[in-house]
């Protein structure tokens, strides 16, 4: 198994895109940008950080860590934050 930087895996995925429009080539990395986000993540290796969503008065869904907002759809797909990682179960 390797171990690699979520944000070294976009950076080549955005250097593909660019190359990909060089080469007068289709490809929009933002997709698989995007679905890097549902990649299941190794809880071990990440800082053990707890927190929940706090539903806010705009009926959005707040990390308790970071404070990230999101909406309560989006939120029902992750079991951690997004945004700092932070585990939500
Ligand atoms: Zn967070």
């Amino acid at each position: 198994m390797k171990y690699v930087k979520l944000d070294d895996i976009i950076t080549q995925i955005d250097k593909a895109e660019i190359d990909a429009h060089w080469d007068n080539e289709v490809f929009n990395a933002e997709y698989i940008i995007e679905a890097l986000d549902f990649v299941p993540y190794i809880e071990d290796i990440r800082p053990a950080i707890k927190a929940h969503w706090i539903e806010t008065n705009e009926h959005k869904h707040q990390c308790s860590h970071c404070y990230f907002t999101t909406n309560p759809w989006t939120a029902s797909f992750y079991n951690y934050c997004p945004n700092c990682g932070a585990s939500m179960r």
